[in-house]
C-alpha cells in the first residue's frame, strides 16, 4: 500500500490522504512554482501509527527509505554526506491547518560530520554551526522532550561571557561551543549521547511529529475548531533551503490580501540572514514585506507574480512561506490564510466584483456565527484617550481587562468571571487555552505574522502585537514603560484595530456595519426563503434588530415588561389579590403602562409584523423567594416587630409565595394555564395591545399586532382565549371606531400541539415553534438544570451528538415541528409557521427550518444577520 507520496504525485484534490500542506505543495510543484523537493507520509500511515501502538511499521519504513533515494537523485546531495549532505525539514500537516499546534523539525541530517561539510561546501562556518545547533534544539525540543528553556539559558550563558546580546553576534566558534553545551545536556537529560545517524534521525523525528497530533494543545485547538479527533495528520519531508546563508537571504510570509483589514495588497513581513522559525516566533520583529522591494525588487516582483498566480488558481486569499537563498526565491508553503471576520467579508466581497467568485460562492465563504465578531463593541473615537504604548495592529477589536501574565491565570480568572487581557512577550501555542479566555493579547514582541496574531485573528480576538516599548517582567509580573509601572490585576485596554494601548478602562461605542458587510447580507436577502424577525421586547432592541435587517418582531416576551423594578410592587399587589376586583384595579394601573410598551414597539417596527405573546411565566417568578422572606420574617420576629403592618404584610407575602409553590413550575401554572385561570391578567394585556395600536394608527404608524397563546396543548385552550381575545378587539375598535387587522395564534411548545396541529390550525392563524420548551417537553429534560447536571456528559460520552437546547434535535423535537407543519397546512393551506426558541438563531436548525418550509425564523437581535447569512446558505 502507497504511503508515501513524492510531491508531484499528488494534487490539491488529495487533501484527505496528504493534508493541505502536503496537498498544495504537490499543487504548486506541478504548476511548475519553486517548491523545494520533497515527499508526504499519509494520514493514513499516521492513523496505522495510532492503531499500531505508536510503532512506525517497517512497510513506512521502507517506502520512506526510497523516497529518501528517489531525494537524493533529484538534488544529487546525499543524506549523511559528509561533503555533500541532503537536509531536509519535517513537517506535519494535517486536513485542517493548525498552526504552530503540532510539531516541526529543520536541519534535519545534521550531525559532527555533515555540519564540518556543509561548512566546508558553503564556505560559511557560522551559518554551518547555526544550523547545527538549531537541529540540535529543535530535536532536543521535539523529540527527546527536553524543554526549550534548557537551551536558551545555554545561549544566554554564551551570550553573556562573550558580551553580546545578539544571537547575530556570535560566531562560528561560538555556535560550537553551544552545540557541545547541547550535546552535554542531552546527555544528561537522557543519559545518551546525541544522534548522529541521519536516518535514525529522520525516523525518530517522523515519530514525534505523528504523536504531536495528539498533544494538549492540538485536542483543544481540534475542539476548539470543530476539527475530528480521527483524521490525523500528514508529514512532509521536504529539501532545506536556507534563508541563513547571509545578507543575500531571508524567509518571510506573506498574505495575498491584508489578513486584518481585507484590503487587496500584498502583505506580509521577511527578515533577512534568517530561518523561518524566527519569523513565526516572533523573536525577532521582522521587516514589512514592501521594504524587499528596495533590497531585492526582482525577487519581490517574481513573489508578487506567484501570489496572484496562487491567489488565482485557488480562489482564496492565500498565506504564504517563502525563503530566499542566495537570491532565489522558494515558495515553502501556501494555504488559505486565516482573517479577521472584516477581511474574511470584504475579500469575499471583493473576489465576487473582482469576478473570481461568484455571489452565491462568496456568501458561502463565510460562516454565519463568524458575524457575531463584527458586531463587538470598538472604543468610543471620540473619547479623549491617552495611549500609552502603540504596537501593531494584529487583529481588530476593542478590549477592556484585568492585566494578568500566564495563559493559566488568564483561564482561572475568566472562569471566576473576570475579564482580563493577557500581557506576554510572546506567546507560543501553549498560551492556546489563555488567548481563548482572555478578552485580548497584548505582546511586545513579534510581528503581525507572529503566532499570537494569527490566532487571534483566527478567534475574532482584539490583539496588539510587537509592543517593543514595553518591558515585561514575568518574575515580577509587571509591565513597564519608561515612567509606568503597571502590575497584574491593573486595567488594561487595547485597540486592535489601531495598536493602540491604554491604562484603565475605555468607553466602548456600538459598531458600524461596513459597507462590505451591509453588500453581502443584501446578497444574502436575494437568496434566502425564510423571513427573519427578532425576539425583542423593548423599542431599542426592536430597533437595534431593524438595523440588522429585522422583518418583524416574532417574538415579544411581555412578561420582561413586568419584571421592571418600578413594575414589581404592582405585579405583585395584582398575584396577591384576593379577589377579582383586587386583582382588577391592580391590573388598571399596569394597563397605561403596558400599552405605553406596546406603543414604542409598534413605532420602531412601523409596518412590520408584531408578535406579542400573552403572559407565560408561573406567577410566583414575580414574587421574593421564600428563603428570602423567611430571613426577614425571622428578623422582624426576633426584634419584636411582630405587631407591625411591616411583618403582617410580609406573611401574607409568605402565605401567597407557599400557595403558588409548584414541584414542577415549568410543567405547572403558566402559559395560557393562566390566562385560562386568570382570564382579567389576558383581557389586560389584549386592551392595552389594542389600546396602544388604535394610538398608533391615529399618529400614522402601520401597525399589525399578532397575538400569541403560550403552552397550547389543546384545541380548546385556543378556542376559549381566542374568544378572549376577540371580545377585547372587538370591544376597543368599537369604542375607538377604528379597525386594526390583527392575527391570533398560537405557540407549538408542547408534543401534543404537535401531534394535534390540525385541530389546533382550525383556531389559529399562525404557529410559532418555541422550540426551548419543545425540547424541554419532548426530551423531558428540564430546560433550567439538564446542562450543568448530565447534559454535558451526554455530549461529551456521545449519547447525543449535540446540546439540542442549542442546535435543533433533528429527530425528535425536529420531527414534531415537522408534523405540526404539516398537519397545519392540512387544514389551513397558507398558515404561517415560524420560530421563536433559541434554535431560531442557530445555523444547523436555520437549515432545517428551510428544510421544513418555515415562513420565518426568529432571534434576539445582535443575531440577525447570522440568521439572514444562515437562511441564504440554506437555500444556495
Ligand atoms: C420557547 O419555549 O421556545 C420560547 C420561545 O418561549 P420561552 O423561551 O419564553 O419559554
Ligand atoms: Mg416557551
Amino acid at each position: 500500500e502507497k504511503k508515501v507520496y513524492r510531491f508531484d504525485e499528488g494534487n490539491a484534490g488529495m487533501r484527505d490522504l496528504l493534508g493541505g500542506k502536503g496537498a498544495n505543495l504537490a499543487e504548486m510543484s506541478n504548476a511548475g512554482l519553486p517548491v523545494p523537493p520533497g515527499f508526504t507520509i499519509t494520514t493514513e500511515a499516521c492513523n496505522d501509527f495510532f492503531v499500531n501502538e505508536e510503532v512506525l511499521s517497517d512497510e513506512l519504513m521502507e517506502q520512506v527509505t526510497q523516497a529518501i533515494a528517489d531525494l537524493e537523485n533529484r538534488t544529487g546531495k546525499k543524506l549523511g554526506h559528509p561533503e555533500n549532505p541532503l537536509l531536509v525539514s519535517v513537517r506535519s500537516g494535517a486536513k485542517f491547518s493548525m498552526p504552530g499546534m503540532m510539531d516541526t523539525i529543520l536541519n534535519l541530517g545534521l550531525n559532527d560530520q555533515t555540519a564540518a561539510g556543509l561548512a566546508e561546501q558553503t564556505g560559511n562556518p557560522r551559518f554551518a554551526y547555526d544550523s547545527y545547533r538549531r537541529f540540535i534544539q529543535m530535536f532536543g525540543d521535539v523529540v527527546l522532550g527536553i524543554e526549550h528553556y534548557k537551551f536558551e539559558e545555554i545561549i544566554m550563558d554564551v551570550k553573556e561571557k562573550r558580551g553580546v546580546q545578539l544571537d547575530p553576534q556570535l560566531d562560528a566558534d561560538d555556535w560550537k561551543k553551544v552545540i557541545d553545551l547541547y550535546k552535554t545536556l542531552i546527555k544528561k537529560e537522557t543519559g545518551q549521547e546525541f544522534l548522529q545517524d541521519p536516518i535514525e534521525q529522520l525516523k525518530q523525528s517522523i515519530h514525534a511529529v505523528f504523536s504531536s497530533w495528539n498533544n494538549t494543545r492540538a485536542k483543544i485547538y481540534r475542539k476548539m475548531n470543530h476539527i475530528p479527533d480521527d483524521l490525523g495528520t500528514a508529514v512532509n519531508v521536504q529539501t532545506m533551503v536556507f534563508g541563513n546563508t547571509g545578507e543575500e537571504s531571508g524567509t518571510g510570509v506573506c498574505f495575498t490580501r491584508n489578513p486584518s483589514t481585507g484590503e487587496k495588497k500584498l502583505y506580509g513581513e521577511f527578515l533577512l540572514n534568517a530561518q523561518g522559525e524566527d519569523v513565526v516566533a516572533g523573536i525577532r520583529t521582522p521587516q514589512p514585506i514592501a521594504e524587499l522591494q528596495d533590497s531585492m525588487p526582482d525577487i519581490y516582483e517574481q513573489l508578487v507574480a506567484i501570489c496572484n498566480q496562487l491567489e488565482l488558481s485557488y480562489k482564496d486569499m492565500q498565506d504564504i512561506e517563502f525563503t530566499i537563498e542566495n537570491r532565489h526565491l522558494y515558495i515553502l508553503q501556501t494555504r488559505s490564510g486565516k482573517r479577521t471576520t472584516q477581511a474574511a467579508i470584504r475579500i469575499a466581497v471583493n473576489m465576487a466584483r473582482e469576478g473570481i467568485l461568484t455571489r452565491e460562492e462568496a456568501l458561502m465563504r463565510i460562516q454565519p456565527e463568524q458575524l457575531d465578531h463584527m458586531l463587538h463593541r470598538r472604543i468610543d473615537p471620540d473619547a479623549s484617550l491617552k495611549t500609552w504604548a502603540k504596537g501593531l495592529p494584529a487583529s481588530p477589536g476593542a478590549a477592556s481587562g484585568q492585566i494578568v501574565f500566564d495563559a493559566d491565570q488568564a483561564e482561572a480568572l475568566t472562569k471566576q468571571g473576570k475579564k482580563v487581557v493577557l500581557v506576554r512577550p510572546e506567546t507560543t501555542p501553549e498560551d492556546i487555552h489563555g488567548i481563548l479566555a482572555a478578552q485580548g493579547i497584548l505582546t511586545s514582541r513579534g510581528g503581525m505574522t507572529s503566532h499570537a496574531a494569527v490566532v487571534a485573528r483566527g478567534m475574532g480576538k482584539a490583539c496588539v502585537c510587537g509592543c517593543e516599548q514595553l518591558k515585561i517582567d514575568l518574575r515580577n509580573k509587571t509591565v513597564t514603560t519608561e515612567d509606568i509601572t503597571l502590575r497584574e490585576g491593573d486595567l488594561l485596554s487595547i485597540d486592535g484595530g489601531t495598536g493602540q494601548v491604554f491604562i484603565g478602562e475605555v468607553p466602548m461605542i456600538d459598531p458600524e456595519l461596513s459597507p462590505e458587510f451591509q453588500e453581502l447580507l443584501a446578497w444574502a436577502d436575494e437568496k434566502r426563503k425564510l423571513s427573519v424577525r427578532t425576539n425583542a421586547d423593548n423599542p431599542s432592541d426592536a430597533r437595534k434588530a431593524r438595523e440588522l435587517g429585522a422583518e418583524g418582531i416574532g417574538l415579544c416576551r411581555t412578561e420582561h415588561m413586568f419584571m421592571d423594578p418600578e413594575r414589581v410592587p404592582i405585579v405583585q399587589e395584582m398575584i396577591l389579590a384576593e379577589h377579582e376586583d383586587e386583582r382588577k384595579q391592580a391590573l388598571a394601573r399596569l394597563l397605561p403602562i403596558q400599552k405605553e410598551d406596546f406603543k414604542g414597539i409598534f413605532q420602531a417596527m412601523d409596518g412590520c409584523p408584531v408578535n406579542i405573546r400573552l403572559l407565560d411565566p408561573p406567577l410566583h417568578e414575580f414574587l421574593p423567594h421564600l428563603e428570602e422572606l423567611l430571613v426577614e420574617i425571622t428578623k422582624l420576629q426576633v426584634t419584636g416587630q411582630e405587631a407591625t403592618p411591616e411583618y403582617r404584610q410580609k406573611e401574607n407575602l409568605m402565605k401567597k409565595v407557599r400557595a403558588l409553590h409548584e414541584f414542577n413550575p415549568m410543567l405547572g401554572h403558566r402559559g395560557c394555564r393562566l390566562g385560562m385561570v386568570y382570564p382579567e391578567i389576558y383581557r389586560m394585556q389584549v386592551e392595552a395591545i389594542f389600546k396602544a395600536a388604535v394610538e398608533c394608527i391615529e399618529e400614522g404608524v402601520r401597525v399589525e399586532p399578532e397575538i400569541m397563546i403560550p403552552l397550547v396543548g389543546h384545541v380548546q385552550e385556543l378556542k376559549r382565549m381566542r374568544v378572549l381575545v376577540e371580545e377585547v378587539a372587538e370591544e376597543i375598535m368599537r369604542q375607538s371606531q377604528m379597525a386594526v387587522s390583527y392575527k391570533v395564534g398560537t405557540m407549538i411548545e408542547v408534543p401534543r400541539a404537535a401531534l394535534t396541529a390540525d385541530q389546533i390550525a382550525g383556531k389559529a392563524d399562525f404557529f410559532s415553534f418555541g422550540t426551548n420548551d419543545l425540547t424541554q417537553t419532548t426530551f423531558g429534560y428540564s430546560r433550567d438544570d439538564a446542562e450543568g447536571k448530565f447534559l454535558h456528559i451526554y455530549v461529551e460520552q456521545g449519547v447525543l451528538p449535540h446540546n439540542p437546547f442549542i442546535s435543533i434535535d433533528r429527530e425528535g423535537v425536529g420531527e414534531l415541528v415537522r408534523i405540526g407543519v404539516e398537519k397545519g397546512r392540512q387544514v389551513k393551506p397558507g398558515l404561517k409557521t415560524g420560530i421563536c426558541g433559541e434554535h431560531g438563531g442557530e445555523k444547523a436548525s436555520i437549515q432545517f427550518c428551510h428544510e421544513v418550509g418555515l415562513d420565518y425564523v426568529s432571534c434576539s437581535p445582535f443575531r440577525v444577520p447570522l440568521a439572514r447569512l444562515a437562511a441564504a446558505q440554506a437555500a444556495i
